[in-house]
């Protein structure tokens, strides 16, 4: 089988890299011929630990190949993951131009038997979509078949997630896609689940806006704390120590970002409405979600009163640690009112920065970026912490108070213990604790 996948970003680059240590000959090819250029010479254009070295390994076996020509990538293969962006229209709904325009490319290049498999994240239905599309533009009476294969990667961990699946979700509707699929996967047949595409197409959606309300559910809670005695941490372990209910993704703070949650979540609600369906409970969870930039900047309002002039240290940018996305990253936000209160911004993320400097410049005096934390916080009157990468969790803080204005710290994800940081002399505060 020759695989082609369509799409080289932070999806379709792990995915081209897995498939191809599954031993599969895999060619990813993307429009965006700048970025394969880089990929050629050897420079990976996203931050993904793991993911150069599962790169570099199966280029040099022969597996692997990248290709910004699309045209012939896709007629020689058999096989094709189409990872091309879904991302958010104004109403919510997800952009599915980029699918269109893969769709109408496989139809110029249709002259044999191809399997077409869904990873982007799509709104049900999808696949009769692209069945269309293929149907009406294909040039000759060639068979198709059309597969959904969510992907459930984590940015950050994502060459172990595609290495180490929990599940794998293969949504078919003929027995010739579903023995390919099921061959190409054969390694992890125990953690197969074959359904209609239906229902593969929606577990995904499903999947993330179940993690986010879990997210803003807990972020509701911490509202509780924080005008009560209770602490959000300790609800959470009581909480997630049942089974039923599982401790991962109860984590108060500062809400989710990212590029999957907040917009798969809106395109939930979307897909659910245009069916008719009351989609309340997943409208609130993102209403919860936004709200959390209110407070945050509430919190730095309570140390600092007047922002004007402030100066504050922001330490992490991504949406998550070990990533350099930034799409979606509550700190895009929180800086934008920051910098509308006429806040001094000294900001520093051991991956992110170069992406951030593409959404806000550096202005000397009153946005700056820094390359160690240590010089972020110098002179600050605040710092506040935004991602919970973990070099933060071992800061030399006796250092980092000596050069600040004031030692205050907001903490957005709850990385320091309380009792730890009032003892070093610093006015802490975090999130649903005291
Ligand atoms: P991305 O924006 O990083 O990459 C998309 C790539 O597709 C880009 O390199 C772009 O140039 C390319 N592209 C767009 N149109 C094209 C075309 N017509 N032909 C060839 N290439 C084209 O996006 P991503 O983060 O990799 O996400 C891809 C999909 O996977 C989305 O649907 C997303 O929701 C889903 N997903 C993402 C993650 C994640 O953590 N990033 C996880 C699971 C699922």
């Amino acid at each position: 089988m020759k695989i082609a996948v369509i799409g080289t970003g932070y999806v379709g680059m792990v995915t081209a890299a897995g498939l191809a240590e599954l031993g599969h000959r895999v060619i990813g090819a993307d429009k965006d011929g700048e970025k394969i250029g880089r990929i050629l010479s050897g420079v990976v254009p996203i931050y993904e630990p793991g993911l150069d070295e599962l790169l570099a390994a199966n280029i040099q076996k022969g597996r692997l190949s990248f290709s910004a020509e699309l045209n012939p990538v896709i007629r020689d293969a058999d096989v094709i993951f189409v990872c091309v962006g879904t991302p958010q229209h104004a109403d919510g709904s997800a952009d599915m131009s980029q699918i269109e325009e893969v769709s109408r490319l496989i139809a110029d290049n249709l002259d044999r038997y191809k399997l077409v498999v869904e990873k982007s994240t799509v709104p049900v239905k999808t696949s009769h979509w692209i069945k269309r599309t293929i149907g009406l533009h294909k040039k000759t009476d060639t068979a198709f078949d059309i597969a959904s294969n969510p992907e459930f990667l984590r940015e950050g961990s994502a060459v172990s997630d595609f290495l180490h699946p929990d599940r794998i979700i293969v949504g078919v509707e003929t027995d010739r896609a579903r023995d390919i699929l099921c061959g190409i996967y054969g390694r992890f047949k125990d953690r197969l689940v074959v359904t209609n595409i239906d229902t593969a197409e929606l577990i995904k959606h499903a999947s993330n806006s179940f993690l986010a309300l879990k997210i803003s559910y807990i972020n509701l809670i911490s509202n509780i704390c924080e005008k009560t005695d209770a602490n959000v941490e300790q609800v959470a372990e009581g909480m997630g120590l049942d089974p039923r209910i599982g401790g991962r993704f109860l984590k108060a703070g500062i809400g989710y970002g990212g590029s999957c949650f907040p917009k798969d979540i809106k395109a939930l609600v979307k897909i659910g409405e245009d069916l008719g369906v009351d989609m309340s409970l997943l409208k609130e969870a993102d209403r919860i979600n936004f709200d959390r930039v209110r407070l945050v900047i509430e919190k730095v309002k309570q140390a600092l009163w007047i922002l004007k002039d402030k100066r504050i240290a922001i330490l992490g940018l991504a949406f998550k640690p070990e990533t350099d996305d930034i799409r979606e990253a509550p700190s895009i936000n929180i800086i934008r009112e920051l910098v509308r209160e006429g806040a001094r911004l000294r900001l520093y993320d051991p991956q992110a920065t170069d992406n951030m400097k593409l959404v806000f410049s550096p202005e000397p005096g009153r946005l700056e970026y820094f390359a160690s934390p240590y010089l972020a916080a110098e002179g600050t009157n605040a710092l506040l912490l935004l991602t919970e990468w973990e070099e933060f969790a071992g800061l030399e803080l006796d250092k980092i108070k000596g050069t600040m204005a004031n030692p205050i710290i907001i903490d957005g994800r709850n990385i320091f213990a309380p009792a730890a940081l009032r003892k070093l002399g610093f006015e802490y505060y975090s999130i649903g604790r005291k």
